[in-house]
């Protein structure tokens, strides 16, 4: 049986750098489900397909192949056979993609298709309802949070490192609205797990962040391993 890490947490909260420590150094596939959701806003973007259009949006869900390929230093996102990495980080593409994902139809075919992808791999997967919707039964659940102004910050220096220089009223414009949308919509809104184990990380450092994720999965792995016994 594979082991599923959920990880959830509002915009720049520390989801993708957490995931991506833990997945190395557990070997578990890294899944960034925003990406996901990205790649669909990009295709529709593109193609100038608009949200209210879900018969061409339906036919584009039906032909979505994702792959997410590990590189030394970091992962690269592949859709449809084409490397989306960086363009599907920028604040256009972002901006859209809080509507997009509001779609029903396009949570229900990603929702299918990110089950899918932990049928047979232990997978480390973040989002903002996996803990709560995607995998209501993971194994171990993180829910991430850090103070307004640290996401903000976090965000301008993610958006400068694509080559996007924004100022902080704007970008903390944004961040409350992409918020707010993930907290207000009706279906896979973002919502902590009763379950889930909170780390603030406004504070904290990269290393300290993973050592608390790590010893908790440790520690979870093991109270699994006994119950096996048990049993
Ligand atoms: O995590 P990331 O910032 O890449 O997510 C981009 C957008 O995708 C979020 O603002 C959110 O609207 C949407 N999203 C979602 N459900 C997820 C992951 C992301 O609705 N599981």
């Amino acid at each position: 049986m594979s082991f599923v890490v959920a990880i959830d947490g509002p915009t720049s909260s520390g989801k993708s750098t957490l995931a991506k420590i833990i997945s190395k150094e557990l070997g578990f596939t890294n899944i960034q489900t925003g990406a996901m959701y990205r790649s669909v806003a990009k295709i529709l973007l593109d193609n100038n397909i608009q949200i209210i259009d879900i018969e061409k949006i339906s036919e584009i869900l039906g032909k979505l192949d994702f792959e997410f390929r590990d590189t030394e230093d970091s992962q690269l996102v592949i859709v449809n056979g084409k490397d989306v990495t960086s363009e599907i980080r920028t604040k256009e593409v972002t901006d859209f993609t809080s509507e997009v994902a509001s779609i029903q139809q396009v949570r229900e075919r990603l929702t299918q298709l990110q089950r899918n992808m932990a049928q047979k791999k232990n997978i480390v997967m973040e989002g903002r309802d996996i803990g709560t919707s995607v995998f209501p039964n993971a194994d171990i659940k993180f829910f991430l949070m850090a103070n307004a102004n640290v996401r903000i910050q976090r965000k301008i220096k993610e958006l400068r490192e694509n080559g996007e220089d924004y100022n902080y009223q704007e970008v903390a414009e944004s961040v409350y609205k992409w918020d707010k949308d993930a907290i207000y919509r009706s279906q896979g809104a973002l919502k902590r797990a009763p379950d889930a184990i909170c780390i603030d990380t406004s504070t904290l450092t990269i290393d300290d962040m993973k050592n608390i994720a790590i010893n908790q999965i440790i520690e979870k792995q093991k109270q699994i391993k006994s119950l096996e016994l048990e049993i």
